[in-house]
């Protein structure tokens, strides 16, 4: 299964399409898929370790912030670039993001927690 594919017909997503459909949507949604229209959601375990490495290192912004200003630059270039750099890097890893088939017979989402962990 490959990053941003529809696992019903293949089709890709391009970074920006999937920036528009599933990322804006929020970690339960559902779309239809741009080629086929199947019902898909992301895949939930993944999006969750996705959201821990991408969003994370925001505590970070302070240290990057520092290093920009050791090299020269002005405060408020050294955080505009900070905050830059840190939201590249969690569109960077949200782009490996993966999806699955909506499970509409889903009993409701507080319910999901309840299914056994299945090893990868
Ligand atoms: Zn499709």
């Amino acid at each position: 299964m490959e990053a941003r594919t529809c696992p019903n017909c293949g089709y890709k997503y391009s970074v920006a399409e999937y920036l528009k459909k599933p990322f804006l949507k929020g970690i339960y949604s559902q779309w239809h898929c741009t080629s086929c229209r199947t019902n898909l959601t992301s895949v939930e375990k993944r999006r969750w370790y996705l959201s821990f490495i991408g969003v994370f290192p925001v505590v970070l912004t302070p240290y990057i912030a520092e290093w920009l200003l050791s090299a020269g630059f002005s405060t408020a270039i050294s955080w505009t670039g900070a905050i830059f750099i840190l939201a590249f890097w969690t569109f960077f890893i949200f782009s490996f993001e993966k999806f699955e088939l909506a499970q509409s017979n889903r009993v409701g989402i507080g319910e999901s927690s309840k299914e056994p962990i299945q090893g990868d």
